[in-house]
């Protein structure tokens, strides 16, 4: 029997995870964190019975042990870092946030499978964090489709045959439009996402194409690729969810309905590919795929993101921040879509970077940047 933790198991990636693991043999949950969704932690509690859950609040754990007494609460961060000192075979960590990154460095000494679905941690910590997962020969497994479907085609981490990565990217809902129209759209149609259905911070990121810059950034740090040989792909049909080109120019892909269960499952289950759940059935007859450049143009913060990933040091941790705080003021309506990128390009142009930070300068840049825009 495989034991799994779950941090974050009441947002998007968790309660998918839960659906995989439902369907899989010979996994079970031991235990759950959730943030404030306390009515769906309940239903996953008597689902589940996990031996333990956190929650955020402390008021939150103390109702719900009146509840439950054969179950183990915990709250706050201490309760997290104790819960992954418990005996495990996967830790999925599908939490949004700094903590995240907390917690997956202190998981990483446990030297069991990190599931990963969480983005700050490469972005913010890439270096950091892989160093010490090689240190401690931890496996960090990306949740991520696109991550998911490279390493399907790489088969191993550190595959000398593979040339370049070629990250495939939906286009977002705004694929289509001009910056005259995109100026005036609101979170609504923001949210519209035309083939994944996600969480809202990381639906606008796909409109503004963030999204693929930060996917460039985890690729580089996950596979080891130096950012001139990772490259984005426009892909509107979502079907191919990224490929490899080889030494001797072949192309491997990794194709299927978009859903993010087989990302999912094969991160529990690698180096094995088991059969739990399964997606839609997919016929490639009359398909049509088709694949462009992207437009850098019309989305400039794809190349702002690349361009802060080559600078590294503390430079992707504010872009990372700056683009979560106007994101939020997007989705609260007090910003406009294109002031997204305009907000992020003040950052970065007065923005000082720091060579080889510690993971305490890059926590301070992060609080730095937010604070700075939470008074705009
Ligand atoms: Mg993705």
């Amino acid at each position: 029997m495989k034991n799994v933790i779950i941090l974050g198991s009441t947002g998007s990636i968790g309660t998918q995870t839960l659906e995989v693991i439902e369907k899989l043999d010979n996994y079970q949950v031991k235990a759950l964190t959730c943030g404030k969704n306390i009515e769906l932690i309940k239903k996953q509690i008597e689902k589940f019975s996990p031996q333990i859950v956190c929650t955020q609040e402390p008021k939150d754990a103390e109702n719900l042990s009146k509840i439950y007494p054969k179950t183990k609460f915990l709250s706050g961060e201490n309760g997290l870092l104790e819960i992954i000192n418990n005996q495990y075979d996967v830790l999925v960590v599908a939490t949004s946030g700094i903590v995240s990154v907390k917690t997956v460095l202190k998981a990483i000494e446990n030297k069991k499978t990190i599931a990963l679905a969480n983005k700050e941690t490469l972005v913010m910590a890439g270096d950091i964090v892989m160093k010490k997962a090689k240190q401690y020969n931890t496996p960090i497994i990306p949740i991520d489709s696109e991550h998911s479907a490279i390493l399907q085609c790489l088969k191993e981490f550190d595959n000398p045959n593979a040339k370049r990565l070629w990250i495939t990217a939906s286009g977002g809902p705004f694929l289509n439009n001009t910056r005259k129209e995109m100026a005036v759209f609101t979170a609504k149609e923001a949210l519209n996402h035309p083939r994944w259905n996600m969480g809202k911070k990381i639906t606008v990121d796909c409109a503004t194409l963030v999204n693929k810059g930060l996917e460039v950034i985890e690729a580089h740090h996950l596979y080891n690729f130096d950012y001139e040989n990772i490259k984005v792909v426009i892909h509107p049909e979502s079907l191919v969810h990224s490929f490899v080109e080889f030494n001797d120019g072949s192309f491997l892909a990794q194709m299927g309905t978009p859903s993010m269960h087989i990302p999912i499952q094969y991160a529990l289950t690698y180096p094995d590919r088991k059969t739990g759940i399964k997606t839609n059935s997919f016929s490639p007859y009359g398909k049509q795929l088709n694949f462009y450049e992207p437009d850098f143009e019309r989305f400039p913060l794809l190349k702002i993101t690349i361009e802060c990933a080559k600078q590294g040091g503390i430079m992707p941790a504010v872009l990372n921040a700056a683009n979560e705080v106007a994101v939020y003021k997007f989705l609260e309506g007090k910003i406009n879509f294109l002031d997204i990128e305009k907000i992020i390009l003040k950052e970065i142009e007065t923005a000082k970077n720091i060579s080889n930070p510690s993971i305490d300068e890059i926590f301070e840049t992060d609080k730095k940047v937010r604070l700075k825009l939470s008074e705009i």
